[in-house]
């Protein structure tokens, strides 16, 4: 009766990971994407941190996903060889006001289910990060980083295994109820069709509200409208005043957009600033290099041995933010549709940090959703 069971719009590390656990437990997956390979948008433009969980509120889909998708994805690591670093991180205070928002981060982190969290005093710091300058700290020692290309090359390499297809250079340019599942028109190089769907999930990431707008959501109404959010990063090259073993991020604001500019290192060792906040109004990846001297101010705060020389402009990523400018905390939406009328349709919209930390989390959600349309 249908072409296939599940098609997952999108090959970023989401789709990937939906894909590779929705083939596990059986499913006949196709995978559409419209860029030429996987993981070229989002997934491939982001810090790469597997995140503990201490920057979301409790009770959160963002904190849950996140504490669970970080505890699978060091599993992941170990088990098939996928690169990562355990660096741990500290939050840094660089005035006393500061140090409450500290501490209210230790709680809440703490609530999410974050054990090992620890304030360090002015002299603590010192002793672990002698570059940095701070009154205070708080040390998250299970942060770490990821190789994100691998991940999602182990994620592809399941779904595959498993019998998913992954086709590239299919859009999806329509989509509607057929019957008891869905009508999906794709356009390809050498032309358009359509096929039938059991079920669709939507990982669209940046265009995720777009392909819910296809399926005959209104945005607006729903509260899935996208913002844009771009983040630069720069590298730098550390020098021995500069030399960093864990990554260091700055004290948050309170409801800022993101977690300030921080240092970040690869697993390949290479050393980043970023990224910074700015809403867009289209996609565009360029850095400017006249920030160069904001990420430098900012960063200085911290790590006063940087200079301006030091830093060179590097890539940039956009957020799928929900959360217009100003606008308080949203979290994701991972939604199974049945009660607007569209059974069979799991839409995930604003897919932002943590989403790389939380994606294996996030497909056993999925796979929780499909399993209880199954059983009706
Ligand atoms: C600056 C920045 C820093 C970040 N840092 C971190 C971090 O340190 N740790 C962390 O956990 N998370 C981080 N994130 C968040 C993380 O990168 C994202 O949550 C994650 O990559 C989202 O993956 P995705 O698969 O949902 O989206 P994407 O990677 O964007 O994938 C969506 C895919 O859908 C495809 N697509 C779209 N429309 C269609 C269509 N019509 N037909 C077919 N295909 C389509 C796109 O081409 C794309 O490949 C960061 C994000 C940014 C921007």
């Amino acid at each position: 009766m249908y072409d296939t069971e599940v098609t997952v719009v999108g090959a970023g590390v989401v789709g990937l990971a939906v894909a590779a656990r929705l083939a596990a437990s059986g499913h006949k997956v196709l995978v559409l994407e419209k860029r030429e390979g996987f993981g070229l948008e989002t997934s491939s433009r982001n810090s790469q941190v597997i995140h503990a969980g201490i920057n979301d509120p409790p009770d959160s889909l963002k904190a849950r996903l996140c504490v669970e998708g970080r505890s699978m994805l060091y599993q992941l690591c170990q088990a098939h060889s996928v690169g990562n670093r355990r660096l741990g991180k500290m939050v840094v205070a660089s005035t006393e006001d500061e140090v409450p928002r500290l501490e209210v981060m230790c709680a809440r982190g703490q609530a999410n289910g974050v054990d090992d969290l620890r304030l360090l005093t002015r002299r603590e710091v010192a002793v672990l990060e002698p570059n940095v300058r701070a009154v205070a700290a708080l040390l998250s020692p299970s942060t770490g980083v990821v190789d994100a290309w691998a991940l999602m090359r182990l994620f592809a390499a399941q779904a595959r295994d498993r019998g998913a297809t992954l086709a590239f250079h299919s859009e999806v340019v329509g989509l509607g109820p057929a019957g008891e599942g869905w009508r999906v028109s794709v356009l390809e190089p050498e032309g358009a069709f359509t096929f039938q769907s059991r079920t669709v999930v939507n990982c669209a990431g940046l265009w995720s509200d777009h392909i819910a707008a296809l399926a005959g959501i209104d945005v607006d109404q729903a509260g899935y409208r996208l913002h844009y959010c771009k983040g630069e990063f720069f590298a730098f090259t550390p020098r021995p005043d500069t030399r960093l073993d864990h990554l260091v991020y700055p004290t948050p604001e309170v409801d800022a957009a993101g977690l300030g500019i921080h240092t970040i290192q690869d697993v390949e060792g290479v050393s980043r600033l970023g990224p910074s906040i700015e809403y867009v109004d289209r996609l565009d990846y360029q850095v400017d290099v006249s920030h160069r001297e904001a990420f430098l101010q900012a960063a200085r705060r911290y790590l006063p041995g940087l200079e301006e020389a030091d830093l060179s402009p590097d890539f940039a990523g956009i957020r799928p933010k929900l959360a217009g400018p100003g606008e308080g905390f949203r979290d994701f939406i991972i939604r199974h549709e049945a009660d607007r009328g569209l059974p069979g349709l799991v839409n995930l919209v604003g897919i932002e940090s943590p989403g790389l930390t939380a994606s294996p989390a996030i497909a056993r959600h999925v796979a929780g959703l499909l399993q209880e349309l199954e059983a009706r």
